[in-house]
């Protein structure tokens, strides 16, 4: 028994399934999950001594890499001065220019500590300013996990076959519209059957939930065009995508301009951080300026503004955001090619940092839900296992998209596709 498998049988009796978050306990792919002791760079490093090549990167804030020695430096310093005031810092004030300095459509901002709070918050704040109760969301799009969203949800609820939960009052998912993602007829006909009554839609700008899904030609502005037709707030949930898709999120990537926007773990450096903004006039509206309620007593935490203060000063480094999509890009069509060479049937996507590999014989691209829940997810496990035993450590499951790094050199994309090319021949002779 391996160290890491130890540690799991351990932690089974007191944590449930083991894992302090769903996914990580391996239900997507099998087997026991690798326990992590140290990370740095490119790599992460297991229980066992063993180290890997990371495309999960803590599920996207490490875009620099792990351990980065500048971030590393300015959180020791903050230490120095304390853990927590409860009280406003300049750490504050400062992050909140620096994130509406880098996405434009942000005009104030309020720092949470997840992304989940973010989008929870977002609702409360969309409902309590168009006074309407109903919410449209898209079917495989994960926001976290507050009740009026895990509705149809996507990642780990996807992986464990729940996408929905019990323990959310019939009462409270009924207000949840839920459309098909890339379809903007499905969302009409929802706006027209309950034209006054939706207050928002929310979603990912380029899915991540359900592997890697971009939006297709025209889909961000149709969503944009119908807010405004029926006077709903258009909330663009940019936990993952912000600032990993580019430097003003995949909003400036599409050119496209959302009422609100929610951020999470990126804006971290890979502290518990996340964030909402928008339009001032609807900024304005949560207390103590309005009457819609939202608090934390860690929301703007100073090590975390620190860690994220240093992560996005860096981020503005020119030419990082088309080195980050050059190396993903290799990435995704590296696979491709090795799977081509070998004969097994698979499409890629790929977005800026992120990318998503899908083992489907359909030629068309990736574009629904639907034709990810088609993919064939005994190739997905296997080929897992077979990269993991070469020291490539992939999201464990196929609903899971795929981050790389600045840290990420020649050497870790060459090890990698080498890695691809060994697990798919070995994919073909199974
Ligand atoms: N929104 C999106 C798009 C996400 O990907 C996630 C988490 N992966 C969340 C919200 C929730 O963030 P958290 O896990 O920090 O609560």
């Amino acid at each position: 028994m391996t160290r890491s498998e130890a540690l799991f049988e351990q932690a089974k009796q007191t944590i449930p399934g083991g894992v302090n978050s769903p996914v990580r306990a391996f239900n997507g792919v099998g087997g026991s999950p690798l326990f992590i002791e140290k990370a740095d760079g490119a790599y992460i490093y297991d229980a066992d001594g063993k180290k890997y090549i990371d495309y999960v990167g803590s599920w996207g804030p490490m875009i620099l890499g792990h351990n980065n020695p500048q971030i590393r430096q300015a959180v020791l310093e903050a230490v120095e001065n304390g853990l927590s005031f409860g009280a406003p810092t300049e750490l504050e004030v400062k992050m909140a220019e620096k994130v509406i300095e880098m996405v434009p459509s942000i005009e104030q901002v309020r720092m949470v500590s997840s992304g989940t709070e973010a989008t929870m918050s977002a609702i409360r704040l969309a409902r309590g300013f168009t006074n309407r109760d109903k919410i449209l969301k898209f079917e495989g799009c994960y926001h976290g996990h507050a009740d009026c969203l895990l509705v149809k949800a996507g990642s780990g609820a996807l992986t464990l076959g729940q996408p929905s939960s019990p323990g959310i009052p019939e009462d409270f998912a009924k207000h949840t519209l839920t459309a098909v993602y890339n379809d903007l007829d499905s969302v009409r006909a929802i706006f027209n059957e309950h034209p006054e009554a939706i207050s928002c839609i929310i979603l990912e700008p380029v899915a991540g939930n359900m592997n890697c899904i971009p939006p297709v030609e025209g889909f961000l502005e149709g969503l944009r065009a119908i807010c405004d037709e029926f006077g709903a707030l258009m909330i663009i949930d940019e936990v993952m995508t912000g600032f990993r898709v580019s430097k003003s999120g995949a909003q400036g990537h599409y050119n496209v301009k959302p009422d609100l926007t929610t951020l999470g773990k990126v804006i971290g450096g890979g502290m518990p951080v996340g964030a909402f903004g928008g339009r001032k006039d609807v900024m304005q509206y949560i207390a103590p300026t309005g009457p819609v309620y939202q608090a934390g007593t860690l929301s703007g935490n100073p090590i975390a503004m620190t860690t994220g203060l240093a992560q996005m000063d860096a981020l503005c480094q020119p030419g990082l955001y088309e080195e980050l999509t050059a190396k993903t890009k290799r990435i995704a069509e590296g696979f491709k090619a090795a799977a081509d060479k070998h004969g097994i049937p698979l499409s890629i996507n790929q977005v800026g940092g992120m990318f998503g590999f899908f083992f489907t014989e359909d030629t068309n691209p990736i574009t629904s839900f639907d034709q990810v829940t088609q993919c064939n997810m005994d190739h997905f496990r296997h080929f897992y296992h077979l990269m993991l035993d070469e020291g490539v450590y992939l999201a464990p499951s196929a609903y899971e998209a795929g981050f790389l790094s600045m840290a990420h050199g020649e050497e870790e994309l060459e090890l990698t596709l080498a890695a691809a090319d060994k697990a798919f021949a070995a994919l073909k002779a199974l």
